[in-house]
């Protein structure tokens, strides 16, 4: 069999520890058989970080920005006990933030739906997509503990030092806290323009929820660059696919979501997205079955899995014992930057090959075929069968091999 020419590179982001493992494996069990890939690899391993003094993450960025798509494999964010546990010069930044930061991108994730595993939300018949403004609000706020009564006050000087406004926030009769939080218009604005891309990229209906009935000026502010944008940009080409734009009130969004089907993207304000993407995950079923892509709002995209490098059982991979370590993620990281990089490029066989790939595994799962942390959560059946790390990714080569034969 002649293999699939995959026309422009992709950015290839190694990781750490059990992620790291089954990276390989997906690596040379099916991709390489298969397709001819200019690979631009970048080593993102701690331990190349630490010798790089984490210059190959910046690279990393930069070559995303030049080649349009990167594939990212799950990375350990060192702390305290990663310093010694890997000797390290310093506590490196997060690679995930740093990438978030030079690509100005939002992140969306959407969970991998299987047959066997239904929602926790019967309703739930398709994915629902989150994606979470990566900027400002409390994750970027100014506090303060307010000692004893006095008054506090927000000031806003200009650039030339002229005081433009002065409000009071408070007059407190005793002890107290205080916080400060902003956005950006530009930041709002690249936030929605990714979400109106991803909507129509994947021709889903766009939610998009804030509090603008209580906080006039703030929440509002995105409300009206989401408006705009939209009557702007998206107006004609959303009605031309046969998709909508929706605003509501967050909360009666929430209310909304419980009872749709699923099949949309959802524009999360910062903290929403930080809670609800967590909620979705876990009624989805299991934190292995789900996607994540960084879009940039030049068009850049970095695919990876939204769990981590899973400690625990590369702990138990080095002692020698058995590891049912579930690849889905990482395969459908693999799949998602395959399939852009095949519709950029205009190869409709790269994109077959994607699809394939992502129906072989599906079907894996769907056989009874899983690694342990989907066993607990699939419906029962006499052919649900445990396997360990290595076997789910042979069974899904088998399955792959038959359908491009
Ligand atoms: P984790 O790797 O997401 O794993 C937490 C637990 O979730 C695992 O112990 C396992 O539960 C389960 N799990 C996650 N992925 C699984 C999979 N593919 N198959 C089966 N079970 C899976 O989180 P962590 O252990 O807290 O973090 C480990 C490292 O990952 C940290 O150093 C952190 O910095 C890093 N991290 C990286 C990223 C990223 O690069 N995107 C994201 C998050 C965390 P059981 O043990 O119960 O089986
Ligand atoms: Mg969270």
């Amino acid at each position: 069999m002649s293999k699939i020419a995959v026309k422009n590179p992709i950015v290839e982001i190694d990781g750490d520890e059990m992620t790291r493992i089954m990276w390989r494996m997906v690596k040379d069990k099916l991709l390489l058989p298969y397709l001819d890939m200019d690979l631009k690899y970048y080593d993102l391993g701690l331990e190349h970080r630490d010798e790089t003094e984490d210059k190959v993450t910046f690279e990393a960025a930069e070559a995303i920005k030049k080649y349009g798509v990167g594939v990212k494999c799950a990375t350990i964010t060192p702390n305290k006990d990663r310093i010694k546990e890997y000797n390290l010069k310093k506590e490196w930044s997060s690679p995930n933030g740093t990438l978030r930061a030079a690509l100005d991108g939002t992140v969306f994730r959407a969970p991998i739906l299987v047959k066997n595993i239904p929602a926790a939300v019967r309703c739930w018949k398709k994915p629902i997509h989150i994606g979470r403004h990566a900027y400002g609000d409390i994750y970027k706020n100014l506090e303060y503990r307010v000692p004893e009564a006095g008054k506090a006050e927000m000031v806003f000087t200009n650039n030339d030092g002229k005081e433009l406004w002065r409000g009071t926030i408070h007059e407190f009769k005793g002890s107290g806290v205080i916080q400060a939080i902003h956005n950006t218009d530009n930041s709002i604005l690249n936030f929605a323009k990714a979400c109106f891309t991803y909507a129509y990229d994947q021709k889903l209906n766009l939610w998009f929820g804030s509090k603008d009935t209580i906080s006039k000026m703030y929440d509002a502010q995105f409300r009206k660059i989401f408006d705009h944008e939209y009557q702007c940009n998206w107006k004609e080409k959303f009605e031309a696919a046969g998709i909508e734009y929706f605003f509501t009130l967050i909360d009666d969004l929430v209310a909304r979501i419980m009872k749709t089907e699923g099949g949309l993207l959802w524009a999360c304000k910062n903290y929403d997205g930080d809670v609800m993407s967590d909620m979705l995950g876990s009624a989805y079923g299991s934190l292995a079955m789900m996607t994540s892509v960084l879009v940039s709002p030049q068009g850049y995209y970095e695919f990876e899995a939204s769990h981590g490098t899973v400690q625990k059982h590369y702990y138990k991979h080095l002692r020698g014992e058995k590891t049912s370590t579930n690849s889905m993620a990482l395969i459908f990281a693999w799949t998602g930057c395959l399939r852009k990089r095949g519709e950029l490029d205009k190869t409709p066989e790269v994109v077959d090959f994607a699809c394939k790939l992502e129906k072989a595994a599906l079907e894996t799962i769907e056989s009874g075929v899983m690694t342990g942390d989907l066993l607990l959560v699939a419906l029962p059946n006499e052919n649900n069968r445990k396997v360990c790390t290595e076997e789910f990714i042979d069974e899904v080569a088998k399955r792959l091999k038959k359908k491009l034969e």
